[in-house]
């Protein structure tokens, strides 16, 4: 059982408890993007189990009445066994999505996983007419040109700052530059896209800039944003009319999750602390 400290920010160990979260969120119009945690299987059995669980997964979200969509980080379903191990199950989970209608994200993982990721997302949205959507990340900068060539493939695109600590021949280090560069992605997005811009961040600056896009541009938009941060953000922009998802890991493997969110930010815990104190 997931202790009260960590269920702030991970919504159980089982599918069944990820798809209640979501039912309650639905209340407040929050839809789900649900995750089950795990990366970097280098055992193909591994990454067979786990593309199982997402097949099942988006076969209870196809009975069921949630709003909610799946997300699969690559590594977790075999990219670091191989290219053609990684593709295969990433078929098979987008096969059966546009089967039970059901939206599948790619999570991005660091730079030497982008060209293998995109590649085998790219054939397959293009291949499925959309239903799908791929995380791209503004602390790389090869991400504008990542941008051009998605901007008349069907599907949506996540843009984030990035999660991964990044070498200076590839990314922006600087915090700063990686802000100024998101800017930058965001208005191209909002210019370029006739829909599918997803913004994943909890950056009031970044919310507010395409709020503001939106506005001047009339391209939809949706805003991403984690289970267990800025909840309140996320409840008054749905209650606005913004098309909002909640990220939601769930699954035994919770407590690095759980810590990563801790080191990130120390108020993490307390609001952790806060939570169950009150
Ligand atoms: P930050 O730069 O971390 O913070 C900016 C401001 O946001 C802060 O000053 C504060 O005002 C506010 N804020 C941030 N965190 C908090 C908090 N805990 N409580 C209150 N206010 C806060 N990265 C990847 O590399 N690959 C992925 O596939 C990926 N998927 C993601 C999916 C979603 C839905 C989200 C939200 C993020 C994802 N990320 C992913 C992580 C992302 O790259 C960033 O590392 C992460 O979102 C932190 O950046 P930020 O834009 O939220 O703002």
């Amino acid at each position: 059982m997931i202790p009260p400290i960590a269920s702030k920010f991970v919504a159980g160990e089982t599918s069944a408890e990820a798809i209640e979260h979501v039912r309650a969120l639905n209340e407040r119009d929050v839809a789900g993007i649900l995750n089950l945690l795990g990366e970097h299987y280098d055992d193909p059995a591994n990454a067979a189990a786990d593309t199982q669980s997402y097949l099942e997964l988006i076969d209870d979200i196809g009975r069921s009445d949630v709003d909610a969509c799946v997300s699969v980080k690559p590594s977790q379903i075999g990219l670091d066994v191989g290219a053609d191990t990684f593709a295969e199950n990433l078929t098979e989970i987008a096969d059966r999505g546009a089967e039970r209608d059901v939206f599948v994200w790619v999570d991005m993982e660091d730079h030497t996983t982008t060209d293998a990721t995109l590649d085998a997302y790219e054939e397959l949205v293009r291949e499925h007419g959309g239903g799908m959507g791929l995380c791209l990340q503004a602390n790389l900068e090869r991400t504008r040109e990542d941008l051009e060539r998605l901007a008349d493939a069907p599907g949506k695109v996540r843009i984030v700052k990035g999660a991964y600590d990044e070498p200076a021949s590839v990314a922006y280090t600087d915090k700063d530059r990686v802000d100024e560069n998101y800017r930058d992605l965001i208005e191209y997005m909002f210019e370029s896209f006739d829909d599918g811009v997803a913004v994943g961040s909890h950056d009031p600056e970044f919310v507010s800039l395409a709020r503001e896009l939106h506005r001047e541009h009339g391209t939809p938009y949706e805003i991403q944003m984690l289970m267990g941060v800025r909840t309140d953000a996320q409840y008054e922009l749905a209650a606005d009319g913004v098309e909002v998802y909640q990220y939601i890991p769930y699954g035994n493997k919770w407590f690095s999750y759980f810590y990563r969110r801790v080191r990130e930010r120390k108020e993490n815990l307390l609001f952790a602390l806060r939570a169950i104190l009150s």
